[in-house]
């Protein structure tokens, strides 16, 4: 007998992402309008209390398994109470409510996901002091050199865990998410990939499946991920989520730099303090004003500037239309908050 396996994904109370097998027997294949609504023990996962502990979960995005293969499907889920009402840890209900307000915007965003591999407590690439100190009782972790050669390198003594970024990069096309690039970062055992265009909710949808299947190749590979803003103290760069952004109207109008682009830029300003809040946690400790970023404390943007809140990239300032780029969220931010309020405080 024929049988697909969907593997049924949910984000739990912390960002973490949590999944469960349903065997679906007699099938050949499955689409989003197959999959029943399920639930988990809301109670294991700090999502409701023990004496009524059902959450349900309704799939709400499908995509190939690829790990399993075959017709099997990864299903992203969103939580409801038994009585049909988001639990409060369901960020993305709120966020469709927001983006059904105006989809004539077309509202497109690109994410760049920043992330550090660790290995026995250290990133990875990185001296372990422990292991060289012949069971000595001193816990210390060694440090590489110093930043510089790691960004966009290759290389033995630069680039540590490709293996791994690769998988993740191959797993992501053949599960249908559209990913768009990736490359190694600043800080040694640092990567970034890139999600996007997406456009609205897809983004955030998007998002935490690439995340969900970073976590499932890393656990292949026997090494963990973090998604801290700010992993290793010191002279070593933090973590972001740098998130692109356009409407139809930047894209399109001739001169929308101007009339659309830098206005929206504004709006953004004038609620930093909000979207700060809202941008990840421990992320003051990453927005410096150092490591390209910009102070958490002040708002700025400009052309081409990486150490700027938004950058404008330089073709946008020469076509006189395109997109920005929101260089705040942290790395371990939630695409649903972040992409939704970008979009409710420029256009709504
Ligand atoms: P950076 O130069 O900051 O490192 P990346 O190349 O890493 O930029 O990421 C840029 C992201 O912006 C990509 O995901 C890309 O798909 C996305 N992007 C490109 N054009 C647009 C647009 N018009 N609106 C929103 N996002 C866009
Ligand atoms: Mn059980
Ligand atoms: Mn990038
Ligand atoms: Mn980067
Ligand atoms: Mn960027």
């Amino acid at each position: 007998m024929p049988y697909v396996l969907a593997e049924y994904v949910w984000i739990d109370a912390d960002g973490g992402l949590r999944c469960k097998t349903k065997v679906m027997p007699g099938r050949e294949k499955v689409e989003l309008k197959d999959l029943p609504d399920w639930n988990f023990d809301g109670s294991s996962t700090g999502q409701a209390p023990g004496e009524d502990s059902e959450v349900i979960i309704v799939p709400r995005a499908v995509f190939s398994d690829p790990f399993r293969g075959g017709n099997h499907v990864l299903v992203l889920t969103d939580c409801y109470d038994p009585k049909g009402n988001a639990i409060p840890t369901n960020t993305r209900a709120p966020a469709v409510k927001i983006f059904d307000q105006a989809p004539a915007e077309e509202p497109w965003f690109g994410i760049e996901q920043e992330y550090t591999l660790f290995k026995n407590g250290v990133p990875l690439g990185w001296p372990n002091a422990k292991a060289r100190s012949f069971g000595g009782p001193t816990v210390q972790m060694g440090f590489p050199g110093p930043q510089g050669p790691y960004y966009c390198s290759a290389g033995a003594d630069v680039a540590f865990g490709r293996n791994i970024v690769e998988d993740h990069l191959r797993y992501c096309l053949e599960a249908g998410i559209n990913v768009s690039g990736i490359n190694a970062e600043v800080m040694p055992g640092q990567w970034e990939y890139q999600v996007g265009p997406c456009t609205g909710i897809e983004s955030g949808d998007h998002m935490w499946m690439s995340r969900y299947i970073l976590n499932r190749v890393c656990e292949m590979h026997d090494v963990t991920v973090s998604l801290e803003p700010k992993p290793i103290p010191g002279d070593w760069n933090g973590a972001g989520c740098h998130t692109n952004y356009s409407t139809k109207a930047m894209r399109e109008q001739e001169g929308s730099l101007d009339s659309v682009i830098i206005p929206a830029i504004e709006k953004l300003g004038k609620k930093h303090a909000e979207h700060i809040a809202a941008y990840g946690e421990g992320n003051e400790a990453r927005l410096t004003g150092k490591h390209e970023t910009a102070s958490f404390e002040k708002f700025s943007y400009g052309v081409a500037n990486r150490g700027a809140s938004i950058r404008i990239p330089n073709a946008t300032k020469e076509a006189g239309k395109g997109y920005f780029e929101d260089r705040r969220p942290a790395s371990n931010m939630d695409p649903y908050i972040v992409t939704s309020k970008i979009f409710d405080t420029t256009v709504l």
